[in-house]
């Protein structure tokens, strides 16, 4: 019989032992963890000030590889949004801000100044350093989030970390999914079990067109 047991779960990280999941599934169901569960991240930035040392891109840059707190409920991703828009609609974008102001001595700019249109969709955590400014320099940034996926580039990864390591016994492997913050850990985890079974099924109705 198949089967999945929860071994620990925490805010962070969740472990879960797969028994008699072949092998190929278990794999691909790793990797969807990693990387086929979208999340939100920065994906437009328009500068409105950047007198910092560090160029446009740069901080363009930062911004994008924040995690954001993710709300699949709330949010589509643009590919699947009724807006067919390419700057996207209030379903499939969120608009960020963060303004450093003037400031008196050097200082980092950090993630909690980041503020957003939607309380629920936000950096993870406010401690990511984002560009140092001193006197008589300022950011002034305008950004738009989007859900994507981490195949498109990693800084839509939903984990930072997902292992399958085999046990001792036969057809046995213990899968360890680590959450980027976005996303709880068991969600990625049920989000990513769903994604493959849709997969899978897509596949068959490729076949069958096949024959
Ligand atoms: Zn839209």
């Amino acid at each position: 019989m198949y089967s999945l047991e929860v071994l620990s779960q925490d805010k962070q990280r969740i472990s879960v032992k797969l028994k008699n999941i072949p092998l190929q599934y278990a794999n691909a169901l790793r990797r969807i963890c990693l990387n086929g569960v979208p999340v939100f991240a920065i994906d437009t930035v328009d500068i409105i000030e950047n007198s910092s040392v560090l160029a446009d891109e740069g901080v363009a840059h930062r911004l994008g590889m924040i995690p954001l707190k993710t709300d699949l409920s709330k949010y589509v991703e643009p590919s699947n949004c009724e807006c067919h828009s390419e700057t996207g609609c209030s379903n499939c974008r969120v608009m960020l801000m963060i303004d450093s102001g003037d400031t008196d001595t050097t200082r980092t700019v950090m993630s909690g100044e980041i503020t957003s249109e939607d309380d629920t969709v936000k950096p993870v955590s406010d401690k990511i350093p984002i560009v140092q400014i001193a006197p008589g320099q300022r950011i002034k940034i305008e950004a738009y989030a989007r859900l994507g996926r981490g195949l498109e580039h990693a800084k839509w990864n939903a984990s930072n970390i997902a292992t399958l390591i085999p046990t001792e016994k036969e057809d046995e492997h213990v899968l360890t999914v680590e959450t980027t913050g976005a996303l709880s850990p068991e969600r990625i985890l049920v989000d990513g079990i769903s994604e493959l079974s849709k997969r899978l099924e897509e596949f068959k109705m490729l076949l069958a067109e096949l024959k």
